[in-house]
């Protein structure tokens, strides 16, 4: 029989944490009474996680782990996922116990009100001053951008139903968000609030280029206003420039010949080519995503799926 809830989390050097995380998360699950699967993906970890998971398969028979043969990172360890899972309702879950493993039948009793994607708020969020601000930003950027109504990109506590699951595993792109990717198919999504906590072992994966490159994935996986905004910045200073020679061909009959100012000159100069090498840097994250969709290269590579009846 299929489990009615797919519990799916992604696991990189997190030895210290998921002890703590099965013995939160397994009393909540019984509790619901409704049968469940737990799947890990091990994204490559250096430190003992695999073997962990792999103890954990023997123990428990509603835990199964999808082996990465590397790093691929959360969001394709998250896809893999997906694509062994069951469950009717699928909630996705972080292994560092930011997100409570408690607040988990609030978001199925969401999904169970009919609505198909349900993400969530963190209230009191326990980061640094500097990921607040940070994610502050990138959530008014995006939802800009994209014209997604999302409050809190960032927060991957999250529910779906099995509908969107199946939509998302039909994408094969080679980078992308979930929680955005998710958003587009959503026929009916719904938002909650929940609980956030300080991590609770080792430190967080993200590094600052993890975190821009991350956010390059959704800003470009998502929308071409980037693009846009460069066309119409282009155009502006066109004929801004124009204006500018107008006047100068007028002040050259009433004044004469302009010299000076050289140096300003320059500083005008430097502004417009600090513009224009941003604006090929955008271009240029565009296209390296298109040169990697066309390679058409696996986007991970499972070694192996531990325990439960294997459906791969
Ligand atoms: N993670 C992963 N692969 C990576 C980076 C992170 O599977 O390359 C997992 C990590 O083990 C954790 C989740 O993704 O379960 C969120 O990572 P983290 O807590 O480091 O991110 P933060 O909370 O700092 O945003
Ligand atoms: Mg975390």
């Amino acid at each position: 029989m299929n489990p009615y809830i797919s519990i799916v989390i992604p696991v990189y050097n997190e030895e210290g944490n998921l002890a703590n995380l099965f013995d939160r998360l397994y009393p909540v699950m019984q509790a619901m009474g409704k049968p469940f699967e737990i799947i890990l993906t091990d994204d490559g970890s250096r430190d003992r996680s695999l073997e962990i998971l792999k103890g954990m398969v023997t123990k428990y028979p509603e835990v199964r782990v999808v082996e990465f043969n590397g790093n691929f990172g959360q969001h394709m360890a998250i896809m893999a996922a997906f694509e062994v899972s069951r469950g009717e309702i699928v909630v996705t879950l972080d292994a560092d116990l930011q997100n409570p493993p408690e607040e988990i039948p609030k978001l199925v009793a969401e999904v169970e009100k009919g609505h198909d994607v349900v993400g969530s708020i963190r209230q009191k969020r326990q980061d640094t001053f500097f990921r607040k601000t940070a994610s502050l930003m990138v959530n008014i950027v995006t939802r800009k951008m994209t014209g997604m109504k999302m409050s809190d990109y960032g927060c991957m506590l999250r529910a779906y139903h099995r509908n969107v699951v199946n939509n998302i595993n039909r994408c094969q792109e080679a980078s992308t968000f979930i929680p955005a990717l998710a958003q587009t198919f959503a026929a009916s999504p719904s938002e909650v609030e929940v609980a956030h906590a300080e991590r609770l072992e080792g430190e967080s994966k993200y590094s600052l280029y993890k975190l821009v490159r991350l956010n390059f994935d959704l800003m470009t996986g998502f929308s071409v206003v980037p693009l846009q905004l460069f066309a119409l910045l282009g155009i502006l200073t066109s004929l801004f420039s124009v204006a500018f020679a107008l006047f100068l061909l007028v002040r050259r009959f009433i004044v004469g010949a302009e010299v000076e100012g050289v140096f300003t000159l320059f500083a005008i100069l430097f502004f417009f080519i600090g513009i224009t090498i941003f604006g090929i840097g955008i271009v240029g994250e565009y296209v390296g995503r298109i040169y990697q969709e066309v390679r058409r290269r696996p986007r991970y590579v499972v070694r192996k799926v531990h325990g439960g009846d294997d459906v791969r």
